[in-house]
């Protein structure tokens, strides 16, 4: 057989349809394994160095279905740099996209390219950091990224294949931090964007990119050719020795048209409407990118695709802000939501027969500044008790002082004084729409969270429970990580400086989570599905209880100052 020219591929973790339940994709940040495992203990005779059982986790991450070898879905990054290089010249028996399963039987000595697309390649994102206290667990995305990794390098040995191995998309800036991995996993190059952390759009130039890999271009750095590719090879000094990576610096933003519409279905059903986001919260580096809207029928494109070729009867819209959907930031007074262009957005949507959509992320001040808003666009896409909408809005901190400094404009038409009431409002509107926002909090902005901050965000959380006792909302506590407009500053060391505030954030996260959020509600997720049942009565009781235990544990290891602090949550905001 004849082996393609470029194979892209992605670890596991991100080729998964997590048996249906959206939630459930965040398993992969779970945390694996647990090298500092005392053996003497009593998790190590139940689990060995296991932290989430490996078989549990094998279950509710089922692999993606595969047609001789290919994935039937993928990543949507993916589906994109495979449809530009088709565009782009490319013959389709030049490209798969492997399953990660089968990744080997497509290298072999005519293969060039083997591409990995890498969300969390190292455990470093913000949800990875914390459930495994800062790394010093490994999360399943860093174990089975490792394992593609392994597996790649042993093929292409087996063979003799001199393929180039080529790590990209949003998590590549972690190889800055972990250049050894660099050399383990035999990267030839790592694909990054002019400003570090945010993944470049190679979608605009697949194939002049990969043409200039393959013609060895970026064998050597020439800072005097002229390029829209900039070879950068960096040097990690490390305690023991010198690393070195090669980095493929890239910068244009393709317009609208240059994108390509996906050819083949993606994981999920996911497409986009929108890349970039005007509001400027400075720890985000998605609002780095110039603004882009798709026109209704690029979108309509990229569904039928998706319902065609992978059978998918729903579409999950990956937006930055739906509500800044259409608006020119620079005209428009106040982030005003564009209530027409958002109504039609969804119309279109919803007019190729998909029988759910839901947004990816929105804001909680774009979701309320337009009473129309919600109502309209909740009737266009059928919400209702037995559709709920679910949609990750950033709650950030509970903190006036800290929303006012970092993320002002995602307020906006609000200003950082009416914050809290914004959150109230939110939730009670967007739950009156049958809308559930999944909330992400930053512990540790910028290293910047006092105390005082922290306990007026256990108590905005409170007030919530207290004042709109059946609201639906889950919060989860993200650790702070250095991108954005904030990429020179230093991770939140979870691990070694969670002070008693930061402690009892946590705490109150997972109390509300699971007496407002697991118990309550979750187990009706799955009334109509044994295995989603099965499924959410297991996450209740292992994600549910044990964390609480285990910080209470933590609490008296530490000593009186965090034990109070757990004292007080239980007395007072329970
Ligand atoms: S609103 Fe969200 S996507 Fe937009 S800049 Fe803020 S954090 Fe980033």
């Amino acid at each position: 057989m004849k082996h393609p020219k470029v194979v892209l591929t992605a670890d596991r973790t991100l080729m998964s349809p997590y048996r249906g339940i959206s939630l459930a994709s965040f398993f992969g940040c779970a945390p694996a394994i647990d090298m500092h495992r005392s053996h003497s203990s009593f998790w190590y005779h139940v689990l060995g160095n296991q932290v989430t059982p490996k078989v549990l986790f094998d279950f509710i991450c089922n692999p993606i279905e595969q047609t001789n070898g290919r994935a039937n879905y993928a990543p949507y990054g993916l589906r994109k740099v495979e449809a530009a290089l088709l565009r782009d010249g490319y013959a389709r028996e030049d490209i798969v996209v492997a399953h990660p399963d089968y990744v080997e039987q497509f290298i072999g000595p005519e293969t060039q390219v083997v591409g990995t697309y890498e969300m969390d390649p190292l455990g470093m994102g913000p949800v990875t950091m914390t459930f495994t206290y800062g790394r010093k667990q490994t999360s399943y995305d860093e174990f089975y990224n490792a394992d593609l990794h392994h597996r790649i390098s042993a093929a292409k040995k087996r063979t003799g294949s001199k393929a180039k191995v080529v790590a990209g998309a949003s998590g590549t800036w972690q190889y800055n931090y972990d250049p050894a991995k660099i050399e383990e996993y035999d990267l030839y190059g790592i694909v990054e964007g002019e400003l570090g952390g945010i993944g470049p759009e190679i979608d605009g130039a697949a194939g002049p990119f990969f043409d200039a890999l393959i013609g060895g271009e970026f064998d050597m750095a020439n800072p005097f050719k002229k390029s829209q590719f900039k070879v950068e090879i960096k040097e990690f000094m490390r305690s023991d020795r010198t690393y070195h990576g090669r980095f493929i610096h890239y910068w244009n933003e393709p317009s609208v048209d240059e994108i390509p519409n996906i050819v083949n279905p993606s994981m999920h059903g996911m497409i986009e409407v929108m890349r970039g986001c005007g509001r400027g919260c400075k720890f985000c580096d998605v609002t780095l990118r110039p603004l882009r809207y798709y026109p209704v029928e690029k979108v309509q494109k990229e569904i039928e695709v998706n319902m065609k070729y992978g059978g998918l009867k729903n579409a999950w819209i990956h937006s930055d802000d739906i509500f800044v959907y259409g608006l020119n930031p620079r005209t428009t007074k106040n982030m005003q939501p564009n209530r027409e262009a958002i109504e039609e957005l969804f119309k279109g949507i919803m007019a190729t027969g998909i029988e759910h959509t839901n947004p990816t992320h929105g804001t909680l001040a774009g979701a309320i500044a337009d009473e129309r808003l919600l109502q309209n666009v909740s009737k266009i896409i059928k919400a209702g008790p037995n559709n709920h909408i679910g949609i990750q809005c950033g709650f950030e901190t509970g903190s006036i002082r800290l929303i006012g400094k970092y993320a002002d404009r995602k307020l906006a038409p609000y200003k950082p004084e009416e914050w809290h009431w914004v959150v109230k409002n939110g939730v009670k509107q967007l739950n009156e729409n049958y809308w559930v926002p999944a909330f992400t909090l930053i512990m540790g902005l910028d290293n910047d969270e006092t105390p005082e901050d922290s306990w007026e965000t256990i108590r905005l959380i409170h007030e919530l429970e207290l004042e709109q006792p059946d609201s639906k909302f889950t919060v989860t506590p993200l650790t702070f990580v250095p991108i954005g407009l904030l990429e020179k500053s230093d991770f939140y060391d979870i691990g070694n400086t969670m002070d008693p505030a930061k402690l009892g954030v946590m705490y109150k996260t997972w109390q509300h989570n699971f007496k407002y959020g697991i118990q309550k509600f979750m187990s009706q997720v799955g009334r109509d599905n044994p295995i989603k049942n099965w499924f959410f009565t297991t996450l209740a009781g292992t994600l549910g209880g044990v964390p609480l235990t285990a910080m209470e544990k933590y609490a008296r290891r530490k000593g009186s100052e965090h034990e109070r602090v757990i004292e007080k949550i239980k007395a007072t905001y329970w």
